[in-house]
């Protein structure tokens, strides 16, 4: 079982009340193997709300009280992020997941790399606040482009090995 960013299944949780469907994720709920999640909207954020990105670091630096959320209006909603990421590791406790695919890029589900907080579409290296705390607690994160780049290699493996 995994957990999934409920955005990645249709679902239109986005800031913009869209979605970004992924193929991959689909295939995980009609096999019954995925539990959606959306950390922004159970830490009470509605839908649409205004784009938000972290500042002054990652989420791993947001859960310790270093950096903050600011929403493109100026407003701080660190409390909303931290209790979206909390929510979705009871989630995750409750039904013993020990694996999640998250939604590349996010404030809140972004692994690995994330918007830098200037709204510019700039990158860094680091986790949302989520994926940070889903990780402290022992939860293997992964995008949906590591998903991705890892069907991609099985598939070239099987093809080499004539599986
Ligand atoms: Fe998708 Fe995560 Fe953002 Fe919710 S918080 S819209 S699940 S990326």
């Amino acid at each position: 079982m995994y957990i999934v960013s409920a955005c990645l299944a249709g679902v239109c949780t986005r800031y913009d009340a869209k979605s970004y469907e992924d193929k991959n994720i689909i295939k995980l709920i009609d096999s019954k193997l995925a539990i959606l999640v959306c950390p922004e909207q159970l830490g009470g954020l509605s839908t649409p709300r205004p784009p938000a990105e972290i500042v002054g670091g990652d989420g791993n630096d947001v859960l310790e009280g270093k950096a903050a959320v600011i929403n493109k209006n100026g407003e701080d909603v660190t409390k909303s992020f931290i209790k979206g990421a909390e929510e979705t590791l009871r989630i995750a406790v409750l039904y013993k997941v020990n694996k999640a695919i998250l939604k590349s890029s996010s404030p809140s589900c972004g692994c690995g790399r994330i918007y830098d907080g200037s709204f510019s579409g700039n990158k860094i290296d680091g986790d949302g606040i989520t994926s940070a705390l889903l990780k402290k607690n022992g939860i293997e994160v992964i995008t949906e482009e590591e998903l991705q780049q890892l069907i991609t290699e099985n598939c070239q493996l099987k093809d080499k090995e004539g599986i």
